[in-house]
């Protein structure tokens, strides 16, 4: 492809994205494709010889757009948000382009110096104290992962690296149930073990672990002479938002000179509004912080940023220096790696100084603030319908429900979630609480409206009247 056909192509490619956004509201949300339909369409054996791309990008816009679930769909009401801004595409365009490898200061220095800005106007933005140093990550799993090996490297005297854990006593995490599988992955990952991530209760409206009995849990575990390392919290859990006491969980961390990394992958986008900041009171006291940009606020995935009180920590856990990655002669420079599991990296950082410059941290606000309300206000229309109960009320834009028709009431719901889905208006998924199947609404969708609050209304009443008349 000579530079001309690359200008032609990414022009075409960029007006594909503005009609592709502009027309995803006539669209089902979820993809309709039966397994193996896309596969069928895509040739066994790549060409011996190129094609041109006449033939290929036709092939694309008749096979690929069928086969996707719209995550920029307003009416994606499952999950949590994977938002995309058009402007943070836009600055995406440019990093792909790019397509510098920012590992090091030397392989970038516009990359580094404008993550370490960025990432500062973001601590500001939640009201994190100055002292906490950001990295973006490409994923909050990543960031977790960092935080777990520098909370066992902190608990075994930096030995776990070189020595392995065969050679120590056992180390444990503490966490609740309600914490994201990212957890689980970085405690198995670590090489600590799941049967060494104690869970610990959780009481009360927001589902928190009770800090007493975490207490008592590491308490236990140093009297059996394990090596007690750290804790995970959560603020805004994946299944219904819990959110731990994280002041009172610090002040334990504290007690017993443990590690705290706190996850607030999806409701740290939140947190720029200050109203909202009291469902993470004490987090000023955390070890880690991570938040996903990428989810709620509307940069282009991927874009995790994890805030550290001591960076050096991180760095001690997981810098490596050959020779090769040596920057002789900068003395005083952030190398970006040294604080992630990657080596290479995406210049992310671009499409957070676009993002937040179109939107003004104000215009961010604005859109969360009205999911909030609107998640609020359809909590409470569904449950004045007759044969509808909330099941977990609204954290921030995240609630539970049911449908009460049907004697299987697991069952019945499940049905219900896939005649919604099926009917293509919008999409939501199903969770469990307490052992029962519930159904799953989030709102935060960048370009939702009131009105399209007003659609989810319809369409879960309509479906669930016509499922059970
Ligand atoms: C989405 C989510 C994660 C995982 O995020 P990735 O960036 O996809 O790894 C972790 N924790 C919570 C609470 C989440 O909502």
């Amino acid at each position: 492809m000579d530079n001309e056909e690359f200008r032609r192509w990414s022009q075409r490619a960029a007006d594909w994205g503005a009609d592709y956004r502009a027309g995803l509201r006539e669209r089902p949300v979820r993809a309709r494709t039966k397994p193996g339909d896309i596969a069928r369409q895509i040739a066994d054996h790549a060409p011996e010889t190129g094609e041109p791309m006449e033939a290929i990008f036709a092939d694309f816009e008749r096979i690929v757009p069928d086969g996707l679930t719209h995550w920029q769909h307003p009416r994606f009401f499952a999950y949590f948000p994977a938002n995309a801004a058009p402007v943070s595409v836009v600055a995406d365009y440019l990093v792909t382009a790019i397509a510098a490898q920012c590992m090091l200061w030397q392989t970038s220095p516009a990359a580094t110096e404008m993550e370490t800005k960025v990432t500062d106007w973001l601590r500001q933005a939640l009201g994190l104290p100055a002292g906490f140093a950001g990295v973006i990550q490409d994923s909050a799993s990543t960031a977790t992962l960092a935080a777990v090996l520098t909370m066992r490297e902190r608990a075994l005297g930096w030995k776990g690296n070189s020595e392995g854990l065969a050679a120590h006593r056992a180390v444990r995490v503490y966490a609740s149930g309600q914490v994201h599988t990212s957890i689980d992955r970085a405690i198995w990952i670590s090489g600590i073990g799941e049967a060494n991530l104690v869970r610990i209760p959780t009481a009360g409206p927001l589902n928190g672990m009770d800090p007493e009995a975490l207490a008592a849990a590491i308490a236990a575990d140093l009297a059996a002479g394990h090596i007690p390392a750290g804790i995970v919290a959560c603020t805004g859990g994946t299944s219904i938002g819990a959110c731990d006491p994280i002041g009172a969980v610090a002040a334990v961390a504290k007690r017993y000179g443990l590690y705290l990394h706190v996850d607030a992958a999806w409701a740290g986008s939140a947190m720029i509004c200050p109203e909202f900041r009291t469902l993470w009171e004490g987090v000023e006291a955390a070890d880690s912080i991570v938040f996903n940009p990428h989810k709620w606020l509307g940069a282009n995935f991927d874009c995790s940023v994890q805030f550290l009180r001591d960076p050096e920590a991180q760095v001690r856990t997981l810098a490596i220096h050959p020779e090769y990655l040596k920057t002789h002669g900068h003395d005083g420079i952030v190398n970006y790696s040294e604080w992630s599991v990657p080596l290479g990296r995406r210049f992310r950082a671009l499409k957070l100084w676009f993002l937040m410059r179109h939107h003004g941290l104000e215009g961010l606000r604005a859109m969360i603030r009205n999911h909030v309300a609107w998640a609020r206000a359809l909590a409470e229309r569904l449950a004045a319908e007759p044969d509808f109960e909330i099941v977990s009320a609204p954290v921030l834009s995240l609630f539970s429900f049911r449908h009460t028709g049907g004697a299987d009431a697991d069952a019945h719901n499940i049905a219900l979630t896939n005649a919604i889905n099926d009917d293509g208006r919008i999409y939501l998924t199903q969770t469990r609480v307490d052992g029962r199947i519930a159904i799953r609404f989030q709102a935060g969708q960048f370009e939702m409206t009131q009105a399209d609050a007003d659609a989810a209304l319809a369409a879960i009443t309509g479906v669930a009247r016509r499922l059970s008349p």
